[in-house]
């Protein structure tokens, strides 16, 4: 239902094959294009979750495909390179690619940094404040969640504690801390840190099917489950 979309723009077939192949095994939704003018259209069409990108293409190059969409989208870019000497190029601030495998390369090193990209590009950071966890989207600057595509109806303090729990990326939270960021830490407010769990069975509950993500570490608070 929501898949993550990839779209592959290479040339040589039999590369596309294998990697198609390869993604869609690993449950991924896959688009392509043979050459750089419609990969590039296909980009700004499709708006894919990570985009596989050719170096050496007809049509448009990917040194250009790459510069054209960093002017108007955050997409992640892995470029797939022949030329150990364009790495620099690729990854620096001129083309701002996310990362490169160079040819020829394994089918599972380059599965491993899809997965890595992804992972990165997920996690919300405070510069796009989104982000998305298996079925969960979360967008901060919307305010808005959703869970396989349905809109979930937050309360702020739900909201709050969600958006905590995300940017601490995985790692714990005591119930003081969540305490502290979500009221501003105040004694005179003699907020029990029963309140805390109150909320947090509350969002679990509208999560529905991702409520596992919101993880209950025993005698310290919770954390949230990006993986
Ligand atoms: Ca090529």
């Amino acid at each position: 239902m929501s898949k993550t979309r990839v779209l592959i723009i290479e040339d040589e077939k039999d590369i596309l094959r294998l990697l198609k192949y390869n993604l869609e095994k690993e449950g991924y939704q896959v688009v392509s294009a043979t050459d750089g003018a419609s990969g590039l259209a296909a980009a700004q069409k499709e708006k894919p979750d990570l985009l596989i990108l050719d170096l050496m293409l007809p049509k448009l190059d990917g040194m250009e495909v790459c510069r054209t969409l960093r002017q108007e989208s955050r997409v992640p870019i892995l470029m797939l390179t022949a030329k150990k000497q364009e790495v620099d190029r690729i990854l620096g601030l001129e083309l701002g690619a996310d990362d490169y495998v160079t040819k020829p390369f394994s089918i599972r090193e380059l599965l491993a940094r899809v997965k890595t990209i992804l992972r990165r590009s997920q996690r919300p950071s405070p510069e796009t404040g989104t982000g998305k966890f298996g079925d969960l989207r979360f967008d901060a600057e919307r305010y808005t969640v959703s869970v396989k595509g349905k809109p979930v109806s937050l309360g702020t303090k739900e909201f709050a504690f969600l958006k905590i729990l995300l940017e601490a990326n995985g790692k714990a939270l005591t119930r003081d801390q969540l305490l502290e960021k979500v009221w501003g830490y105040d004694r005179s407010m003699d907020i029990d840190t029963r309140t805390i769990d109150q909320h947090i069975t509350r969002l679990r509950d509208k999560l529905g099917s991702e409520a596992k993500r919101v993880v209950t570490v025993k005698n310290v608070g919770y954390r949230f489950e990006t993986q």
